[in-house]
């Protein structure tokens, strides 16, 4: 196992191996989920939201040494150098790490998405991507076409710069767009899905469409973390409470990327399979659900932000 080093600056940890990294991920503990398209992706990663992107290389080394094999980026984050520049120097090989990056809501037309998607190969220095998303419907906007935008992302899979495709913040009605008007099923649909908001309906769609479902902020940024519900059962099983909601995701079949900048939870969030939840766990936490009070980001329907 790698050994722990606090290191001055932003308080990540900076991994001594006692061992060189495996450059192979057969050996993984983390369950690999085969997506509509064919192409495996692990259900565990890391997630890069909020880091800055000073921090972001040191970030990303620091899962990498955890053992993640899956970092979630986005355009907006601003930080897919990092990612990149990260993923390089551990000497991994490039088809070790699954990446995923996103479009940023800036750049839905077709010409810019082409600029936008380059700019982001670019940025990580990367030819490929492993996944690539639209980061919002924005039906509000670009005259509600999406649809031009999706069709963008099919390119990009028919020239193998990215292996896979998907949406992210995708409602029913905009997944029933697509289905109707488009050629490819998206292989994911990244939303909001946390102990206090299910997003059954989104997520029973993709299930019954074959689109898995990725949840985003998972522990809701923390948010769950001292339900009673939720540390009542930490307690039980000798776990911590983001152990505990992270277990219930992989449960349900959620691919989850936490976020931490903290060296003992980044590691903490990987260790979720030498454990499980007991009979009445996961029906106690599904009843957490607040419906769409529980949501902490934008409606999907109604959000238009593009950065300037
Ligand atoms: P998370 O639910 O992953 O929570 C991150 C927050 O929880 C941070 O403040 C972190 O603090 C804290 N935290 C992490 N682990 C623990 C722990 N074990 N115990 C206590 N606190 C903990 O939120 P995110 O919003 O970051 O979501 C995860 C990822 O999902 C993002 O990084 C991004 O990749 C993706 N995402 C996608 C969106 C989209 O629109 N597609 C929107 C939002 C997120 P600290 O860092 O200080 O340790």
């Amino acid at each position: 196992m790698p050994v722990a080093v606090q290191t001055e600056h932003v308080g990540l940890l900076h991994f001594e191996s006692e061992q060189q990294m495996s450059t192979s991920t057969s050996t993984s503990v983390v369950p690999s989920i085969t997506l509509g398209d064919g192409n495996p992706i692990p259900q565990l990663g890391f997630g890069v939201f909020q880091i800055p992107p000073e921090d972001t290389a040191r970030a990303v080394d620091a899962a990498l040494h955890a053992g993640y094999r899956h970092i979630d980026t986005a355009e907006m984050y601003r930080n897919e150098r990092g990612v990149g520049d990260a993923i390089r120097a551990s000497g991994l090989d490039r088809d070790d790490v699954y990446v995923t990056s996103k479009l940023n809501n800036s750049y839905h037309r077709p010409a810019d998405a082409r600029r936008a998607f380059a700019q982001t190969l670019s940025e990580l220095a990367f030819d490929y991507v492993d996944l690539f998303l639209i980061h919002w419907p924005l039906p509000t906007l670009y005259d509600g076409d999406f649809v031009s935008t999706w069709k963008t992302l099919e390119e990009f899979q028919r020239e193998g710069r990215a292996r896979s495709i998907g949406v992210s913040n995708f409602q029913v009605a905009h997944l029933e767009r697509l289905a109707a008007e488009t050629e490819t099923v998206p292989a994911v649909n990244q939303i909001e899905l946390h102990p206090y908001l299910l997003n059954e309906p989104v997520r029973a769609y993709g299930e019954e469409h074959g689109i898995a479902t990725e949840a985003w902020s998972p522990i809701a940024q923390g948010a769950v973390l001292g339900d009673p519900v939720i540390t009542s059962i930490a307690r039980e099983l000798d776990r911590t409470p983001a152990q505990v909601v992270l277990r219930w995701h992989i449960e349900r079949g959620n691919i989850v990327f936490p976020k931490s900048t903290t060296p003992g939870r980044i590691t903490e969030n990987f260790r979720l399979f030498d454990f499980e939840l007991e009979p009445g766990h996961s029906e106690a936490i599904d009843a957490l659900d607040r419906g769409e009070d529980g949501r902490t980001g934008p409606n999907p329907d109604t959000f238009a932000y593009t950065p300037a």
